[in-house]
């Protein structure tokens, strides 16, 4: 049985003690989040559509992982079968590390290994998960050709039926991966003393905890810190937190003892300390909207951006229009919803209701992280920015007020917002809507339409809490 793979060597990179407790102990991971589950399924999806660059391959994917030991017994047999010509997840075996390979192509006397991305750009995790395949390759005695990243082609516009070879590009990292063979080397022999410690290794909670991943041993590591601690503070950065915290800062009071009582870090430790939020109000009622409007709208804009176009004219991620929804007093039953759940290919006639409605406002106001009024600019919503409302994100304003709550470290929500200003249960994920909204599924569409014209609600509570 092989004491590594390819995640679990890539998990030991970032942290000994999370590739510990993920061999030893992985009841204790945390939840994946709706947002994590829909990464992998889309890697999945490109993954299987990666195929057709190299079509007609045999599958090797394992139904479990008891069968892992038949299938390297069987990509064997394949490699040296002369009717074999493709292989899909092949698996291989060295030195207790197991790999499956995305695509394994004949090329004369040697292969060629390709491993598919389903993003547009690649990263360092995957070069490192690369240089392992290529260790594990070489130590098994595989010759290769060439050894390549495949990734979604950014310019690629969809025009009838998906034609992949466009879809996709691929870069030869065969350089890189020799050139690291000796890191990786050195690397397994590391990680594979590490599962085989008898005990978990010790290692303290640090930088190391979100980078370059959100580690999901977080609930089990982080357990024995208070919930209030400094650590959960974002005005200074996790190298520095840590610094302090590893030299002998470990509570609120000796942070506070050495900050400026009006500096931001005091400001963050402050809220925590009474459970409460911190909004430099100063700063926030210079943003507000002058004079005041008199007539606003909040807009909640639901953006899909799929990994492989499915509209003729679009590109991989590119962003479609995929729900609204319009709140205020002049609207009939106070919400205008439009959706195109059913038929994404109607998507753009939300251009030319946003166009019409919103000229009826002087205000719309919304939350998001992305520039709204970029948005609406990018899909001619607005022409130029001499339109005759004006578009306030309490995203922005409120990043630019200083607005902090411990919620807050992993990235300012909704969801989170609401329970800072108002403690009030969450009620939605806005990940979730988008999936209720893709679900092939009329329950979940309604769902998706119910949240959010409830999110939309929030806009607008939280606006008026704020503003009036
Ligand atoms: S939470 Fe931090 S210390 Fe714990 S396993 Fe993960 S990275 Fe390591």
């Amino acid at each position: 049985m092989h004491i590594l793979s390819k995640s679990t060597y890539i998990k030991g990179l970032q942290c000994e003690k999370a590739l510990y407790m993920q061999k030893k102990h992985p009841y204790l991971r945390d939840k994946l989040s709706i947002e994590q589950r829909a990464k992998f399924q889309r890697g999945t999806d490109v993954g299987v559509l990666a195929h057709e660059v190299f079509p007609g391959g045999i599958d090797m994917s394992p139904n479990s992982p008891s069968q892992f030991p038949k299938k390297a017994a069987e990509t064997w047999q394949n490699l040296n079968s002369p009717e074999v010509n493709v292989m899909y997840e092949a698996v291989f075996q060295y030195n207790d590390t197991l790999i499956m390979l995305d695509m394994l192509v004949r090329d004369g006397d040697q292969w060629l290994a390709v491993e598919v991305k389903s993003s547009m750009r690649l990263s360092d995790t995957y070069y490192n998960d690369a240089a392992l395949q290529y260790y594990v390759l070489h130590g098994c005695g595989v010759s290769l050709s060439d050894f390549r990243l495949m990734y979604l082609n950014p310019d690629y516009v969809k025009n009838g039926s998906i034609d992949v070879k466009q879809l996709f590009k691929m870069e030869s990292v065969m350089d890189y991966v020799i050139e690291r063979e000796a890191f990786v080397s050195e690397n397994v022999e590391r990680l594979k003393k590490v599962v085989a410690l008898p005990h978990s290794p010790l290692v303290n909670i640090g930088t190391q905890c979100n980078d370059p991943y959100p580690c999901d041993f977080q609930g089990h590591c982080w357990k024995l810190i208070p919930k209030n601690s400094f650590l959960f503070t974002t005005a200074m950065d996790d190298d520095e937190l840590f610094n302090l915290y590893f030299n002998g800062v470990n509570s609120n009071a000796k942070m506070l003892s050495r900050l400026d009582s009006d500096s931001l870090e005091a400001h963050q430790v402050e809220a925590l300390e009474t459970n409460s939020y911190y909004i430099d109000y100063k700063t926030l009622y210079t943003l507000a909207p002058q004079p005041k409007p008199k007539s606003i709208a909040y807009l909640n804009l639901l953006l899909h951006r799929l990994a492989v176009p499915e509209i003729d004219g679009t590109k991989p991620y590119e962003e479609l229009i995929l729900a609204f929804a319009l709140q205020s007093e002049h609207e009939p039953e106070g919400c205008f919803v439009w959706d195109c759940f059913e038929n994404h290919g109607l998507w753009k006639k939300a251009v030319d209701i946003l166009i019409e409605k919103l000229s009826h406002y002087e205000l719309i106001v919304c939350f998001t992280p992305q520039n709204l009024t970029t948005t609406l600019l990018r899909h001619e919503i607005i022409q130029n920015k001499e339109v005759g409302y004006k578009v306030f994100n309490l995203f922005d304003v409120l990043q630019q007020a200083h607005f902090y709550h411990p919620a807050i470290k992993r990235g300012l929500t909704l969801q989170r917002l609401e329970t800072a200003l108002f403690s009030e249960p969450k009620l939605f994920e806005h990940s979730r809507i988008l999936l209720e909204a893709t679900s092939n599924d009329l329950i979940g569409y309604q769902q998706a339409r119910e949240d959010l014209v409830a999110e939309n609600e929030i806009v607008a509570k939280t606006y008026q809490h704020l503003f009036k």
